[in-house]
């Protein structure tokens, strides 16, 4: 199971979850932050944490948001 980095945070960006995530798999890209889906252990701080919701568990993703599962796992693809 992974957590997934939604719309909200193109933008934000603020990195809150960088700093409480144990295992240190969110990173920033461009426009936004991804969590690397086969780092990360689900703790769930990072969603309890986001100024502006914008983190789920992958199963949790709303369907309007779903394309960023793909978004996130992606940018650890090209790595
Ligand atoms: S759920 Fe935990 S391990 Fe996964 S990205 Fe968030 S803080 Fe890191
Ligand atoms: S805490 Fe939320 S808004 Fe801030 S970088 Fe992480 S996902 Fe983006």
């Amino acid at each position: 199971m992974t957590y997934v980095i939604m719309s909200p945070c193109v933008g934000i960006k603020d990195g809150a979850c960088v700093d409480v995530c144990p295992v240190d798999c969110i990173h920033e890209g461009e426009t936004m932050f991804y969590i690397d889906p086969v780092e990360c252990i689900a703790c769930g701080i990072c969603e309890s944490i986001c100024p502006v919701d914008a983190i789920r568990p992958l199963e949790e993703v709303p369907d309007d948001e779903k394309s960023y599962i793909a978004i996130n796992a992606a940018f650890f693809a090209k790595k």
